[in-house]
């Protein structure tokens, strides 16, 4: 843990994640940096007052704390800056609100996180924005749905709830030429498993409530930007006052440090389970993108260095009647996964999802679809516990 950062790009990544964006020497060698609260940050002199002269200035300006969070998420991204936000969601929101103005054209995938393409129909919309949502599959086809006030491409891949992967520098490369911003939430993979900016994304977000606050306990997201869309992001930042806060800083800092062992054991527990689900009679469909029978898999094998604990399947039921109620049996036979929103904490967790807004892709066929975030539970527990599920929905 010494000052030498330089080089920490060719260190491995647990190493890396030990000490990223903070030496212990900067701070009497205390292991952890202090949460530095702050609105009021004094000037020593009229004049160092008059040209912001010094490092910190303001609160909402940033602090220790919340720098340190910064500089080890541009570390992970290999970006040229990063803001921090009160939660996943505010991330994409002001990603959009940096670069789309009134009159312009925004290409959205289908398969989108919900309350990103609530934001879209609703505030971009009053704000005289269209988006068009498209196929997550589309790849290098995305080129005919480009207009001449296109100026962003959301991407985000995995898809929520469905998994469908994107072919990312395919979709890069027609939106550079058509001079749009390439935005990408990459929440489901994080910067370890896939850097969106070394394939050519130009704004990498991260609800960085999941995996790296990693307890269930702490709401945050970031917006890490390529030199070229740097100034306008920061710009944007300062303009809304949308800041995160230090103490929440602190928290995802200390959950960086052993993010890399949990989504080790989150991998191969999530794995273990799609496998032992894709062997089951009951079991439609598993969709996971590192499962080869899944239709992203060669692009998630390309691309993408690991797979982390969330994904869905489609309980094999006949008749569409059934499909709720056979579902809910399911998820009450369950006791160690818990019924509740988000995923990356430590407990699993599990629900029905709802495809409802789909616009453009057709939901999975062959039965209700649930998904699962795999905690860091036992494996065979685990197992067992859905076995009460197949029970129970078989039994209505
Ligand atoms: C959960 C999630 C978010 C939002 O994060 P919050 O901090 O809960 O607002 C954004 N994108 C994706 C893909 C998510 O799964």
């Amino acid at each position: 843990m010494t000052k030498d950062s330089s080089s920490s790009r060719s260190l491995g990544i647990n190493t890396q994640l030990v000490r990223a964006g903070y030496d212990p020497f900067d701070y009497h060698g205390f292991i952890n940096p202090p949460p530095v609260r702050a609105s009021t940050v004094l000037f020593p002199t009229a004049e160092i007052m008059d040209t912001h002269a010094q490092k910190y200035t303001y609160g909402t300006r940033g602090t220790p704390t919340t720098n340190a969070l910064c500089d080890a998420i541009n570390e992970l991204e290999g970006a040229a800056g990063t803001i921090l936000v009160p939660s996943g969601l505010a991330a994409v929101t002001i990603a959009f609100l940096a670069y789309l103005s009134p009159g312009d054209h925004a290409l959205v995938v289908d398969s989108v996180y919900g309350p990103t393409r609530h934001f879209c129909e609703t505030m971009l919309s009053r704000f005289g924005v269209e988006a068009e949502f498209y196929d997550p599959m589309a790849g290098a086809d995305i080129e005919k749905l480009f207009r001449p006030n296109t100026r962003l491409v959301h991407t985000e891949a995995p898809g929520s709830n469905t998994f469908e992967m994107q072919d990312i520098p395919a979709i890069v490369a027609v939106a550079h030429r058509h001079g749009a911003v390439v935005t990408m939430d990459n929440t489901w993979a994080t910067p370890l498993y896939f850097k969106p900016l070394d394939f050519g994304v130009d704004i990498s977000i991260q609800g960085v409530t999941k995996y790296p606050a990693g307890h269930s306990d702490v709401l945050m997201g970031t917006v890490s930007a390529n030199a070229k869309h740097w100034p306008r992001l920061k710009e944007t930042n300062g303009a809304l006052g949308i800041c995160g806060a230090p103490d929440d800083a602190y928290q995802v800092l200390r959950g960086l440090r052993t993010m890399g062992v949990r989504l080790e054991r989150h991998q191969a527990s999530a794995l273990a389970v799609a496998r032992w689900l894709e062997g089951r009679d009951d079991v439609a469909q598993v969709l996971h993108p590192a499962l080869p029978s899944f239709p992203g898999h060669e692009l998630w094998k390309r691309d993408f260095k690991g797979a982390s604990g969330i994904f869905s399947f489609v309980l094999a039921v006949d008749r569409r009647q059934d499909y709720k109620r056979k579902a809910q049996a399911f998820l009450n036979a369950l006791t160690l996964f818990g019924l509740g929103y988000s995923w990356g904490g430590f407990p699993s967790l599990a629900l029905h999802v709802n495809l409802f807004d789909r616009k453009v892709t057709p939901p999975p066929e062959g039965g209700p679809i649930l998904r699962l975030q795999i905690g860091l539970e036992d494996v065979a527990d685990l197992i067992a516990d859905l076995e009460k599920g197949f029970a129970a929905a078989k039994a209505v």
